[in-house]
């Protein structure tokens, strides 16, 4: 994967909340350690995560939390301008998150006949006030609905590689590719149907977040196969070429997140019914289907019999 280091950096789409405070009153996350320990702390938390699974939607309660915080872009916009940008961490997801917007920006009138509203990505670390309620790192990332941003401690990436055994830097565009597919699932209503329909049959809570999860990662696989014509408001080409190993950092990443590795990984034995993102082989079966066809309409999760 090569960025193009001509592309200018969108910062006004991504939040930088990472220095004001995430923790505000900081009460009700002492069990996380900020700081020395804090990767040790991420992992644990990862780990408690894996059984409920992550990549997800939010759905923390709301808890008095006082709403989204606001954030100040002033420092990422100056390092994302400067001419060592695309070595930075941050400006690299903040110009991945410019591609997956202009590419939804032209795909989802396209293949749905609706208007794309971009969706901001938060930056935070350790923990953060949405729309949603509070989260911490330990969640992964995630999109709140309420709210339409898409949270990510940029830290959750090194839980990936080093944890988790997934350390491509494609894995990175991936992951926030499965966000917005969240993000468009709420545009389309695909993600409050499902809400009622879970609560019309609870029985299957579980398998249509399968589907749900499977369709997001269906998304993610479609904008890999068009990143590559995605460009910047000046009409630069955002990417300069993806290449083989980069779709297959994609479904490495996809595979080592599926539900049954999760469990595998956490110790316990796999269970099915606790399913909610789908197996490893599934989570690559839908980002490839996704990739293959190139088109989100391909990516049908609900009208397949089996998934
Ligand atoms: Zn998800």
């Amino acid at each position: 994967m090569e960025l193009n280091e001509n592309a200018e950096i969108d910062t006004s789409q991504v939040e930088d909340l990472r220095g004001s405070g995430g923790g505000g009153g900081g009460g009700g996350f002492a069990g996380l350690p900020i700081g020395g320990g804090g990767l040790t702390g991420i992992v644990v938390s990862v780990v408690i995560a894996l059984v409920t699974g992550y990549l997800g939607i939010n759905h923390l309660t709301g808890d008095g939390g006082g709403g989204s915080q606001s954030g100040d872009n002033t420092v990422l916009a100056q390092e994302c301008a400067q001419s060592d940008k695309l070595k930075k961490l941050d400006c690299r997801n903040n110009l991945y998150v410019n591609s997956i917007q202009n590419y939804w920006a032209q795909a989802l009138p396209q293949h749905f006949n609706e208007s794309y509203w971009p969706a901001k990505t938060a930056f935070f670390s350790n923990v953060v006030r949405t729309g949603c309620g509070r989260a911490d790192s330990g969640v992964g990332p995630f999109y709140c609905p309420a709210d339409d941003k898409v949270y990510i401690d940029l830290t959750f990436y090194r839980v990936l590689g080093e944890s988790l055994g997934a350390p491509g830097e494609f894995a990175q565009p991936y992951v926030l590719a499965h966000e917005y597919g969240h993000h468009v699932q709420d545009l389309l209503g695909t993600e409050a149907q499902m809400r009622r329909e879970q609560q019309r049959d609870p029985k299957h809570a579980n398998q249509l977040s399968v589907r749900l999860e499977l369709q997001a990662d269906c998304y993610a696989g479609a904008w890999a196969k068009n990143a590559t014509g995605t460009e910047t408001a000046t009409g630069k080409k955002i990417f300069k070429r993806l290449t083989a190993q980069d779709i297959e950092e994609g479904l490495d990443t996809a595979g080592k997140i599926g539900d049954d590795t999760l469990q595998q990984r956490g110790g316990g034995s796999i269970n099915p019914a606790e399913f909610t993102h789908g197996t490893s082989a599934q989570r690559q079966r839908w980002f490839a289907t996704g990739f293959q066809s190139g088109d989100p309409k391909s990516c049908d999760t609900f009208a397949v019999g089996a998934v």
